[in-house]
């Protein structure tokens, strides 16, 4: 009898086995065919290598308007990074790569590290010089990636040019109207569907009047809007 529950035992575990390695086997399938979907040729190669060396767990997911992706490390251990499905590919490239940063800096220097401090921006400036070239951005983004990376933000919607530059390469249907180009006086829509006026400017950005409550918000010039009137 106990022969038997030996048996089972292994066999299950063979089983169970085969079933992690074909995981694996198409895990790593699902990452090479989506990378060549989401990021400019070639950056396909280096992205795979970053994901294997630091066994990334890659998620694709639908577009979210507040972030462009994230990092997590999951309570077993696994690094999971997601990133929009809805960004273009050299949007898609910087996200990944500013997600891996934060793990890769988290490793290497603990995880009291404030998540967009120094550390963090020297791990991304080091990770991102691979595909800072013509064979990967096209030539008018180049010395604008270039002078970015000179000091990442947290997000690289923060650098307004940046943010502009690369909307170019946004598939045409969902090109949006930004705050700077709408006429001072207009009303518009934001994501979450207040209503708000333009007002001026203020040193960089726009004050707006939220119309329900009356409250001045200031808005980056490349806030994306829909235009009412
Ligand atoms: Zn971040």
């Amino acid at each position: 009898m106990l022969h038997y529950f030996l048996i089972f035992c292994f066999w299950n575990r063979l089983q169970c086995e085969i079933g992690i390695l074909k995981n694996q086997k198409s895990y790593i399938c699902y990452v090479d065919t989506t990378l060549q979907k989401y990021l400019p040729e070639r950056a396909v190669a280096p992205c795979f290598e970053l994901i294997k060396t630091h066994g990334v767990h890659l998620k694709i997911v639908n577009h979210r308007v507040t972030r462009h992706g994230d990092y997590r490390r999951l309570p077993n251990g696994m690094h999971q990074i997601t990133v929009n499905a809805s960004l273009n590919k050299y949007r898609f490239l910087i996200t990944l790569v500013h997600e891996i940063a934060h793990l890769v800096a988290f490793e290497a220097y603990g995880r009291r590290i404030k998540p967009h401090g120094l550390e963090w921006k020297r791990t991304f400036q080091h990770l991102m010089v691979p595909f800072i070239r013509p064979e990967v951005f096209p030539s008018q983004l180049l010395p604008i990636i270039a002078n970015h990376f000179k000091n990442p933000k947290a997000s690289s919607s923060t650098d307004a040019r940046l943010s502009i530059a690369l909307s170019a390469f946004d598939p045409k249907e969902r090109t949006k109207t930004y705050v700077y180009e709408i006429p001072e006086g207009s009303v518009f829509r934001l994501y979450n569907g207040k209503l708000f006026k333009k007002g001026n400017k203020k040193v960089k950005r726009y004050q707006c009047v939220e119309l329900a409550t009356g409250r001045l918000y200031l808005f980056q010039p490349n806030a994306q809007v829909e235009l009412i009137q």
